[in-house]
């Protein structure tokens, strides 16, 4: 059964001159965004706004989270040229925060990382004020990949968490919620100077106070900038809502991030990770 969203899910739906620009930059290169990929609802406004979230390692994720939307499967070859065509597109589209992302590709040795710290060395190149922030995989606990993306130094490591930890893994099988605090805390120690962020996507079933444990568990690994939104089902085949958290309810739990001591928290019922991503880096003094 269709289930009926809020009123303050509904979101306009309009195409102006700068989501067809976006749109035909990303199909000229063959490039991928997660906007697209993942159904994102906010892909009318932040295309309109000329933002996107660079989608790289291809397009075929080899995880098959229940609550996402990107397709799953055996991965197609990886584009030698994507790197270049992502730092291209990024300064044709004059961006001053690019967010990079990519599929889970748990069948290469250091599932992608070589090609985040291209991407990041490829944007830096062309447009040396354009700050760079990347939303990793778990890289299934191998440290050494990780190392290879915080070498190129990002501004911003982002991984997110997800869920909290009861429904960790019903919400994404392969990954692990002491897995990815590990992440974030290795992250730090090896590379204190780049803060680090993450995200926790509710409505799969958790409680409030199960909320607040999971914040606390992301600032005990001194996770600086947190994001929370509301899940939404992608596809009937997906998870479903289990409940729709009232805006009244994100404006609460930002107040508790706040003063549990994270440098910025986004919270509300449309917030993704990427959502606003330049803002939220510089509202959290990082950028
Ligand atoms: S919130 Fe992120 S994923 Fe969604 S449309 Fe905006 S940039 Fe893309």
């Amino acid at each position: 059964m269709h289930q009926r969203k809020p009123e303050w899910l509904k979101i306009k739906l309009t195409t102006d001159e700068n989501f067809k620009d976006i749109k035909k930059m990303m199909r000229g290169k063959t490039l991928h965004t997660v906007c697209e990929e993942a159904k994102c609802p906010n892909i009318f406004e932040c295309w309109s706004n000329r933002t996107a979230t660079f989608m790289i390692n291809g397009s075929i994720c080899t995880r098959g989270c229940r609550f996402c939307a990107v397709t799953t499967g055996l991965p197609t070859e990886l584009d030698l040229q994507e790197a270049e065509k992502v730092a291209e597109t990024a300064e044709q589209m004059g961006l001053k925060h690019a967010v990079v992302t990519a599929v889970a590709r748990d069948d290469l040795k250091d599932g992608g990382a070589s090609v985040f710290a291209e991407t990041i060395r490829a944007i830096r190149n062309r447009t040396p004020l354009c700050s760079v922030e990347v939303l990793i995989p778990d890289f299934q606990g191998n440290w050494g990949a990780l190392k290879v993306v915080l070498d190129a130094n990002p501004n911003i490591l982002n991984h997110n968490i997800e869920t909290v930890e009861r429904l960790s893994d019903r919400v994404r099988s392969k990954a692990k919620y002491p897995r990815s605090l590990e992440l974030l805390k290795v992250s730090k120690q090896m590379a204190p100077k780049i803060p680090t962020k993450s995200s926790i996507m509710i409505g799969v079933g958790e409680t409030y106070d199960e909320i607040l444990q999971t914040m606390q568990d992301l600032r005990n690994v001194d996770v600086n900038i947190l994001t929370i939104g509301q899940y939404l089902q992608p596809t009937k085949k997906h998870l479903k809502v289990e409940k729709f958290w009232h805006p009244d309810e994100f404006a609460k739990l930002k107040e508790e991030g706040v003063r549990m001591g994270f440098d910025h928290v986004e919270s509300g019922p449309l917030v993704r990770s990427s959502y606003h991503a330049h803002e939220q880096g510089q509202a959290a003094g990082r950028i």
